[in-house]
């Protein structure tokens, strides 16, 4: 039975003409910077996102966290969406690795509003932490992945930068945000200091992440990456996987936006399903079942052949990728319609 994997873009595997891309790529040792395919993709990460400096990361966690690491302090604080993926999901790592507490905000989309920064600052007392940093998520994973407008990021960034805090974007899905807020990569990355983009999920190579920033934090953030053990030797492999999918595999998500789009709305018309697909936007899609509990129905479409993920207790997330066509979208709403009769 072919399987329709719709549990994360992370599951893409690389394309034929990707691995021969890899097979092909020129390395060096990258701890001695002399990695020639390493330096390139950092070169042009950078270049795209409009910043002085770039660094391959193994994975957006470690992305995020050295974004992290060089923008507070041990006993600082940094504010943060409640339900980003910064505060929610890497393990606890700024408060276990660098003794950063995380303030998280609730929001309604994790859009936060130039209000919600500034009533996030601390006020100068002995008692309190002081504030450092925030982080924004764009595209927001466990809101759906919901896109900033522009003009929210540059406000709220705006408001952080003139309470001299720093700015980390997580841009995990940072193309996806561009193509679906009409803004350019480097408009987005121009309200942080450092972003974070990975090019293991949509974008389909098989690992690392590109932490773009000035020269001076990307300087410090390599001394962080040494210390976390994530200084890596011959890796142009991954290199060249990441500037393939720079060159070739950008443009294409606008294909798994409009597969998410049919998902969402065929979704829409089961019975049993409440889908808000003002919040569909990219190629995530979240949704809550009325008739059943999340975990049941995951198993029963499992059996039948679809595979998706559970957000919290409640809600159900599909998402798509360079893996799923609208065939496969249309076997998923088919599987999902029997398993809800
Ligand atoms: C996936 C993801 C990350 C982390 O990426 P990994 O490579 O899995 O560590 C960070 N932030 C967001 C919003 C993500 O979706």
């Amino acid at each position: 039975m072919a399987i329709v994997d719709l549990r994360s873009d992370t599951l893409t595997m690389p394309s034929a003409e990707m691995r021969r891309a890899m097979a092909d790529a020129e390395l060096g040792d990258d701890v001695f910077g002399e990695d020639p395919t390493v330096n390139r993709l950092q070169e042009v990460a950078a270049e795209r996102l409009g910043k002085e400096a770039a660094l391959f990361v193994a994975s957006g966690t470690m992305g995020n966290l050295i974004g992290v690491l060089v923008s507070a302090r041990k006993g600082e604080e940094i504010i943060a969406d409640a339900d980003s993926h910064v505060f929610l999901s890497e393990a606890g790592g700024a408060a276990a690795l660098g003794g950063i507490q995380v303030m998280p905000v609730r929001t309604e989309a994790g859009v936060l509003t130039p209000a919600q920064v500034a009533d996030a600052i601390r006020t100068e007392d002995e008692h309190h932490p002081r504030t450092a940093a925030v982080t924004f998520e764009d595209t927001h994973n466990y809101h759906g992945g919901i896109a900033w407008p522009l003009e929210a990021l540059r406000a709220a960034s705006d408001e952080a930068h003139q309470n001299g805090l720093a700015v980390h974007l997580d841009g995990a899905r940072l193309f996806n945000a561009a193509l679906a807020s009409g803004a350019g990569v480097d408009q987005l990355a121009a309200c942080a200091d450092t972003v974070s983009f990975c090019l293991s999920k949509g974008l389909g190579a098989p690992a690392g992440s590109v932490l773009c920033g000035p020269a001076e934090s990307i300087a410090e953030a390599r001394r962080w990456r040494k210390m976390l053990g994530g200084g890596m030797r011959e890796i142009g492999m991954l290199g060249a996987a990441g500037l393939f999918a720079l060159d070739n595999m950008v443009d294409r998500l606008a294909e798994d936006h409009a597969n998410a789009r049919t998902l969402a709305e065929g979704l829409a018309e089961v019975g049993g399903v409440k889908v808000d697909l003002s919040r569909v936007q990219t190629n995530l899609v979240i949704f809550e079942l009325e008739s059943m509990a999340v975990e049941p129905f995951l198993e029963e479409c499992t059996r039948r052949g679809v595979r998706g993920g559970a957000v919290g207790r409640k809600k159900v997330r599909f998402v798509t990728h360079y893996g799923v066509n609208p065939g496969d979208v249309q076997e998923a709403l088919r599987v999902v319609g029997e398993v809800l009769a």
